[in-house]
């Protein structure tokens, strides 16, 4: 037993036992559906332990973690030049904000906020035969797992309210930074928000954003070091909106949310960590994922700063 596994499991009972508060993300109505009460973690190191504990193998809705999933791809087939369409500055604003579209002209501020995501979208559209496939495929192949999918359910239910995503994809491609039809672009959106998978699952994608010396151990051609790094600095920075600072400054690990209530955070030396619990705050992070995640790199003395 190594450090981590008492360390996760005190820190599991502990978070078990404390409060949980706000609400599922109820905007999307399949997802008020689920049950708000559980909690997963799990753990994956790069010596190639792995440890959960609670709901780490139930399957849930990652919705905005996929982002994370689609500008690795995008950024693995175009490279700088996605650069172009999209920015790498923290936004300040809520994840479905349009304000700042108008003053940047239709680039969106970076690519973890909605807007930035939806031009993802978009270039995957244009470079991939069959983008809902195609994007399986590579999560596939980061982890080996097979049986990862979408939610249609869930994917249908978000485009049936998606009012605000369909403005924005309309109002970037008044700008020319869409290049396809909006319908296509969001059709892909909705379903890719839709991905489901478990903590367990989460961690061993992530395992391609850990260190150099385990990709190259792994053979692990994802991506290369500068790219997987600058991925990682994005995380750091834009990973959780209008929350972000916060979450550099309480669990100093470069990370992703999603309304589903999960949060992938990677230890780019050491390992990747994965946190289901579905009550979100108010800037709409998972409450009980953030305070997990606080005490953890505290316990283990593992925030990157
Ligand atoms: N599909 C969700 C949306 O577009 C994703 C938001 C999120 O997880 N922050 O609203």
């Amino acid at each position: 037993m190594d450090d981590f596994e008492k360390i996760i499991r005190d820190t599991y009972n502990d978070i078990c036992n404390g409060k949980n508060i706000g609400n599922v993300a109820d905007y999307i109505p399949e997802l008020s559906c689920v049950d708000p009460d559980q909690l997963g973690v799990h753990i994956h190191t790069i010596e190639g332990n792995s440890y959960g504990y609670g709901d780490y193998q139930t399957k849930f809705s990652v919705q905005s973690i996929a982002k994370v999933l689609s500008l690795s791809l995008a950024y693995q087939i175009e490279g700088d030049a996605i650069w172009k369409r999209v920015g790498v500055e923290p936004s300040g604003n809520p994840y479905n904000s349009l304000v700042q579209l108008e003053d940047d002209e239709g680039i969106p501020r970076n690519p973890l906020i909605n807007a930035g995501a939806i031009v993802v979208c978009d270039i995957l559209v244009s470079r991939l035969e069959d983008p809902k496939a195609d994007f399986l495929d590579f999560i596939q192949d980061c982890c080996g797992a097979r049986n990862i999918g979408y939610n249609n359910k869930v994917a249908d239910s978000e485009k049936s309210v998606g009012y605000r995503n369909v403005a924005l994809c309309n109002y970037i491609k008044s700008f020319g930074n869409i290049e396809n039809e909006p319908d296509e672009v969001l059709d892909f959106y909705f379903t890719m928000c839709s991905l489901e998978m478990t903590c367990e699952e989460l961690t061993s994608v992530f395992m391609f954003l850990v260190s150099s010396k385990y990709r190259s151990q792994q053979n692990n051609k994802i991506l290369n070091e500068t790219k997987a790094n600058r991925i990682n600095a994005i995380m750091q920075v834009c990973g959780f909106y209008d929350e972000s600072g916060e979450f550099s400054f309480k669990v100093g690990l470069p990370g992703k949310s999603g309304v589903g209530g999960g949060i992938i955070a990677v230890h780019p030396e050491k390992y990747t960590i994965a946190v289901w619990s579905p009550r979100l705050n108010k800037k709409g992070n998972s409450y009980r994922g953030m305070k997990f995640l606080e005490q953890f790199t505290s316990a283990t003395d593992s925030s990157i700063f």
